[in-house]
Formats: structure tokens, sequence, C-alpha cells
């Protein structure tokens, strides 16, 4: 049986360190991140992702899987705090804040544990800077079972409240992996799959389809597109064809559709 901690001061040690994760400087400092409601919690830890602290709100609905996320975060050695819906908000900062709010253990893949020669897809991304974005496409990316997302140069932290709300949970689903330019192009020079690079200039899609086993999709930055060094390592640039006059994609949705051709429409055979 789980035993509870009850608190009801902002000013509280622990209450202000889970509040400090609601800034990079925090994140970074303390290797964890917020994750907001009950389901994305349960899911959390459903896949061993170490809860470190949990905290339910006083007007919170008992229930079996409240309980399991009890369980769960003090199985892996961490505290259950119970504070005022008041506090809640705080902790989340804004008004009708979830219930229940979960500090998670950050966790990354190393890059070179990304097998050279499997038959996977992996999201590259490019200082990608929106972590609404960021979240859509980790969201994606599970939908349709990619294998990992790599975080290449000056990205935005995908473990950011903005970046995880949108992921809608999905953030603990998805291999994540951060590394710069030149780091990834190093491991690069080892890859014996595909690299499908995505640029306005490009040749249209459905040539794609004809590709098979690992595939690298790499997707540029918002503002700027794929860099130099990135659109060099390709051995196709791929443009979703547009409406004539029509300026590019948002990155998500141009990530959405390149996901979409290479799993579920099918350009890397499914294992
Ligand atoms: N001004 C940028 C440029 O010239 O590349 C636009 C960048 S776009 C908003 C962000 C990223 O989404 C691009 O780098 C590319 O990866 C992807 N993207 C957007 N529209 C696309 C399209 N029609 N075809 C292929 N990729 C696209």
């Amino acid at each position: 049986m789980a035993i509870d901690f009850e608190i009801t001061s902002a000013a509280n040690p622990e209450i202000k360190s889970i509040r400090a994760l609601n800034t990079k400087k925090g994140r970074t400092e303390q290797g964890a991140f917020l994750s907001e409601g009950l389901r994305h919690v349960i899911e959390a830890a459903r896949v061993g992702w170490v809860i470190r602290r949990l905290v339910i709100s006083k007007a919170a609905r008992q229930g079996p899987l409240l309980e399991e996320a009890r369980r769960a975060c003090v199985e892996s050695g961490g505290r259950v705090l119970v504070v005022p819906p008041a506090l809640m908000e705080r902790i989340a900062k804004r008004d009708n804040a979830q219930s229940v709010i979960a500090v998670i253990e950050q966790r990354r893949r190393a890059l070179d544990d990304i097998p050279g020669d499997g038959a996977e897809v992996y999201l590259v991304l490019e200082e990608a800077r929106d972590p609404g974005n960021l979240g859509s496409i980790l969201r994606t990316a599970d939908a349709f079972g990619i294998s990992g997302v790599v975080l290449v140069g000056a990205c935005c932290d995908p473990f950011s409240v903005e970046a995880v709300r949108a992921s809608m949970g999905s953030v603990v689903n998805v291999p994540l992996t951060e590394i710069d330019r030149d780091g990834f192009l190093a491991w690069h020079a080892g890859w014996r799959g595909a690299t499908v690079g995505t640029h306005l200039k490009g040749t249209a899609l459905p040539g794609l389809r004809d590709l098979k086993g690992g595939v690298l999709i790499l997707m540029g930055n918002e503002q700027a597109g794929l860099s130099a060094p990135l659109s060099d390592i390709c051995e196709t640039l791929v443009r979703i064809p547009m409406r004539a006059g029509s300026d590019s994609l948002n990155l998500a949705a141009a990530t959405a559709i390149m996901a979409y051709e290479a799993t579920a429409a099918g350009f890397a055979e499914p294992q």
C-alpha cells in the first residue's frame, strides 16, 4: 500500500523543485520532466519509465488506475504527494489542471544503439524549434510505429511541458536521440539503409514506395529547411506535391505524410 504525503504550501522545497520542471534549466538539472493526466502516467509506468513523484489533487477521483499509478511510483522509489487543487494549478501553471501530474525520469537512446542495418524507419529532425510541432511529430511517430526520432542540432526540448502535452503521452513510446550535426554525420557514414531528405526542390513523392529496408527520413528546420550538409547525404530529396504558389507545409504535417508513406503505405516492408 503506497503512503501519501500531504503538502499544502507552494513554498515546500519538494513542490518548488517540481515547479522548476516547467523550465529547461530545471529539467536539465534534475534529468526529469512533467507528465500530466492519469492515462499518460499509467502508460509511462507500464512501459518502464521511472516515476519519481506522483502529485495527486485532493479532488482526484479514486479508483484502480490511480492505485496502479501510486504503486508504480512507490515501486520505482518515488513519493506520492497529495496537494490541494489550487496548488496543482500552480504546479501545472494553468487553471483546471489535471488531477494527476507525474515527475518522470528522462531517457534517451544513444545514436550508436540504432542498428545501422535494420529494416526500420527513423525520423531525423534538423533543428526543429517548435515544441508543438515536435510533440505532434512524436504522436505521429508513435501512431505509425516509427522506430525512433533523432533530433539533430539545436532542437527544442522534447521534454518541455508543451512538447509532452502535444505528444499526448507518445513521448514515452518513441525512442529519442539527441545529437549535434557533426556527430550525426559521423554516425551516418556507417548507415547502410536508405536516406531520404525532404526538400521543396526535391522530386515528387511517389518514387519513395520502391524503397525497401532501413530508412532515415530527414526533415528540415521550420524556417531554413534542410541544411546543405544534411541534404548532401541523401540519396533522394523528395517534395510532397502542393498546389502551385503554395509556400510549404507545416513541419509536423509534412512529417506525418512522410511517416505514413514510409509505414502504412509502405516503402519499408513491415517485419
Ligand atoms: N522555407 C523553408 C524551405 O525553404 O525549406 C520551409 C521549411 S518547411 C516549413 C519545414 C520542413 O518541412 C522542410 O524542411 C521539409 O522537411 C518539410 N516540408 C514542408 N513542406 C514540404 C513539401 N512540400 N515537400 C517536402 N518537404 C516539405
